[in-house]
């Protein structure tokens, strides 16, 4: 029973949890942002869904 984890930036699916991270909205906390090592390199925005948040901060 895997949990699928897409990436909140490219909505690839994280097969490979090395370089990845995961946190709650710093605005909301209720929507859990997901972003792959190729996103967080080139620095990609992620959106929150619940409020709207755009990061990185
Ligand atoms: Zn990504
Ligand atoms: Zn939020």
């Amino acid at each position: 029973m895997a949990e699928k984890i897409t990436c909140s930036s490219c909505k690839k699916q994280i097969t490979n949890e090395h370089g990845s991270v995961k946190f709650m909205c710093p605005s909301c906390g209720k929507y859990r942002i997901v972003r792959c090592k190729h996103c967080r390199e080139i620095a990609a925005k992620y959106k929150c869904a619940e409020c709207g948040f755009e990061g990185p901060n």
